[in-house]
């Protein structure tokens, strides 16, 4: 796989769209026979997936059907969850004990494995063993927003691979450059970016966002500059990726990244349930059969935005900005997101938008 590739898959079903990215893929080109596969999840809490906080079991699940055709029998589900939580109730809670038993799975709870040190440019790291113990390791986080790092993706679900003394001494150190250390002493193969319904603030979920689809790359650097630019944020706000591509574990240079959407027909205009935030954004938005990756970006970016205090030129002249596939061929005044409002007086082209540019054209729009 080139490192510049990031593969997109829309959908509904978690499992069926794993099983399409896989097919696309075809990691296993890379292993031998009866190769050891690590999957890592991001089982932070004990949060069901549609919570926006762990990764859906269903990805799991479909890698696990897929590697299996293919002969691989020995795969292993290892993850810890953060300080104050019990890795064993996320398991159980998130749908993954039922899930490792039926197929014949092990779960490994890294609270329980063995650490290792690691010399890195600042210092020694402590990290679970188990990670570096398979011949390929799969990182599954899930691409949602962080109080603190703005942005967790693949390199901050890595911090699920230390043990807990080590992430409360990540802490103190700012996180930034302890993430980008770790991201360079770990040896990920592939990361598959849960981005179904990550969430809009916060890490332990309660706001989901639909996004409708799943990332996948060799470079984990990349992908967080991708997932950056989809939550409506910049490399620069993120200072763990610069800091990590300094490190050669990747680049933040957008220009180089190969997209390719394996099946831009499946992003499907959705009924959404929104609660929390997600909801009262929602306020601003006239959406007619909206594709939830198109509806997600643009909840993302009024997020962004209302944090930066730039909705109140929305709120004080009632603007709606207009979404979906329902306003295809529309024409008039009001500003519309994506290619479908193409015909409005001002809109913002793209199948779906990134969250990033939506807000650059909001700004524009409402400024002047
Ligand atoms: S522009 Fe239209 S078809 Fe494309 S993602 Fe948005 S709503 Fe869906």
């Amino acid at each position: 796989m080139d490192k510049n590739q990031i593969t997109v898959v829309y959908g509904e079903n978690p499992r069926e769209m794993v099983e399409t990215l896989l097919a696309e893929l075809k990691p296993e080109a890379a292993l031998r026979p009866g190769a050891t596969i690590g999957l890592k999840p991001n089982l932070v809490l004990d949060k069901p997936a549609a919570s926006g906080a762990t990764t859906h079991p269903e990805i799991v699940e479909g890698i696990i059907r897929y590697f299996q055709a293919k002969g691989f029998t020995n795969l292993v589900i290892m993850e810890s969850s953060w300080v104050g939580a019990r890795t064993e109730e996320a398991f159980r809670v998130c749908g993954y004990g039922e899930l490792a038993a039926r197929y014949g799975v092990k779960l490994l709870d890294l609270k329980k494995d063995r650490t290792i040190t690691k010399e890195t440019e600042e210092g020694l790291l402590t990290v679970c063993a188990a990670p570096f113990g398979v011949d390929y390791l799969i990182n599954l986080p899930v691409l949602k927003a962080h109080c603190q790092t703005l942005l967790t993706c693949a390199l901050k679900n890595l911090k699920g691979c230390i043990p807990d003394h080590e992430k409360r001494r990540f802490h103190r150190l700012g996180l930034h450059r302890p993430i980008a250390q770790l991201a360079a002493v770990l040896p990920v193969h592939l990361t598959i970016v849960d981005a179904i319904c990550g969430d809009l603030t916060f890490e332990e979920g309660g706001n989901p966002v639909p996004m409708g689809r799943l990332l996948a790359g060799t470079d984990p650097v990349l992908l967080d500059s991708y997932a950056a630019a989809l939550l409506g944020l910049t490399v620069a706000e993120i200072p763990y990726l610069e800091l990590a591509a300094k490190l050669g574990v990747g680049t933040t240079d957008l220009t180089r990244a190969v997209v390719t959407e394996v099946n831009p027909e499946a992003k499907q205009a959705g009924r959404f349930h929104l609660t929390g935030r997600a909801k009262q954004l929602a306020r601003y938005v006239e959406e007619r059969d909206a594709c939830s990756a198109c509806y997600g970006s643009l909840l993302h970016a009024l997020h962004r935005m209302a944090e930066e205090g730039e909705l109140e030129a929305l709120r004080q002249h009632n603007i709606k900005i207009k979404i979906g596939q329902g306003f295809r061929g529309v024409k008039g005044e009001g500003v519309g997101i994506g290619t479908c409002t193409r015909a409005m007086d001002e809109a913002l082209l793209g199948c779906p938008p990134t969250a990033w540019a939506i807000r650059t054209f909001l700004r524009r729009v409402l400024a002047d």
